[in-house]
């Protein structure tokens, strides 16, 4: 019998020189979470992501999360604004400071953190309970946020933004990279990511000064001395020489990945557009998506499912959008600012494959079995 190559929704693609820097760094021994490819990789970033960028490689983007709401001043009993449309590692950091996240909803436009509640929310926090320390917004699926909107938000109640570009890295947004437009940026290398390291992360700064302090808390808070010497808890956060070789040559592709992953959008969206009750995100103005996972959006719970079930019959791999934390049972007791706009994309969005490594073949394949759900 023929079996069907499996197809995942998001998968590793190496470019071909990822090995060559991881060689160099077995030629040379630099086995450890230092040496030329952390400080190369972290170059290489600055350059991609424009002037005035100071990255830190890191472990991972939970990581740089954590670091990044560390050097915020988040601590124990504090509160952080968090978009609740997300990935649970935007919001888990906050928890490991003894801090509380507070869930806030999403706007339809772009599917990330709504201005409006955003700024009920803080207001209300500040009348009725404490000051907010920190917000995180999030380009979700590639998307920017309204970056102009939260950031007038950010300077009028004095509370710093970061930018949870994990999905993000190659998306811009009026020309400037998605990871640079706050206080701190975030990027993630896991393996589903537009590009990997097998596991990996990147803290984006604005001066040499906040990037040093990264580092020196990803090193375990090393003092200046002969011994080891330490006046602040440490972590254990710094990138690998070896797999920071991987991130090399992974960013000699990056402008393609960003391509094959914009030319799958278009392409589902050409071959379905004609069913109308399936939607696409477009991209408001001044908006650039990396297009990192192609979201439909159907009418019902019953026909995402329809879907999703009949692809998973082919050996297809495909996903409902993220569930929103204020939904989440771990966060039951937490408070959230909502209006549903989550709630509903979690209920009826659907995650594509989005690989930069499809074939035509397989795009084809995926949108024949859409199209045969579909009652035209
Ligand atoms: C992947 C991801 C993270 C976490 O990155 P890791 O490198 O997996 O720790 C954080 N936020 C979002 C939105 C993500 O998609």
């Amino acid at each position: 019998m023929l079996t069907k190559t499996k197809i995942y929704l998001s998968s590793p693609h190496m470019g071909g020189s990822e090995q060559k820097f991881v060689n160099e760094a077995f030629d040379t021994n630099w086995i450890a979470p230092l040496g030329p490819n952390v400080i190369g990789f972290e170059q290489d970033l600055e350059r991609f992501l424009g002037e005035g960028a100071h990255v830190a490689a890191l472990s991972s983007g939970t990581a740089s999360i954590h670091l990044a709401l560390e050097l915020c001043g988040v601590s124990r009993g504090d509160e952080v604004l968090c978009q609740s449309f997300t990935f649970s590692a935007s919001a888990n950091p906050i928890t490991y400071l003894g801090a509380k996240p507070i869930f806030i909803d999403s706007e339809k436009d772009t599917w990330n953190i709504c201005p409006e509640l955003l700024e009920l929310a803080i207001k209300d926090r500040i009348e009725n309970h404490k000051k907010p320390k920190a917000i995180i917004a999030v380009h979700l699926y590639g998307m920017p946020y309204k970056v102009k909107e939260i950031n007038a938000l950010s300077a009028k109640y004095n509370i710093p933004v970061i930018e949870d570009s994990a999905e993000a890295l190659g998306s811009t947004y009026f020309g400037k990279a998605c990871g640079t437009l706050s206080k701190y940026g975030v990027l993630s290398f896991n393996g589903n990511k537009i590009i990997t390291t097998s596991g990996g992360g990147a803290l984006i700064a604005h001066n040499e000064n906040d990037k040093d302090r990264a580092v020196f808390l990803a090193t375990q808070a090393r003092d200046k001395a002969a011994h080891y010497q330490h006046t602040n808890i440490g972590y254990n956060y710094r990138l690998s020489n070896v797999l920071a070789g991987i991130g090399r040559g992974q960013m000699e592709v990056l402008g393609k990945r960003v391509e094959a992953r914009r030319f799958n959008y278009e392409f589902y969206k050409a071959a379905l557009s004609d069913i109308s009750s399936i939607r696409f995100l477009d991209e408001p103005n001044g908006m650039f998506s990396n297009r990192w996972i192609t979201c439909i959006l159907t009418e019902s719970f019953e026909q995402r499912e329809q879907i999703r079930l009949l692809l998973q019959q082919d050996e297809i791999e495909s996903r409902p959008l993220w569930k929103p934390m204020h939904m989440q049972p771990v966060f039951k007791d937490n408070t959230s600012y909502t209006n549903d706009v989550s709630a509903d994309l979690f209920e009826k969005g659907l995650c594509l494959p989005s690989g930069s490594n499809l074939t035509e073949n397989q795009l084809q394949r995926i949108v024949d079995l859409i199209r045969k759900t579909s009652n035209l």
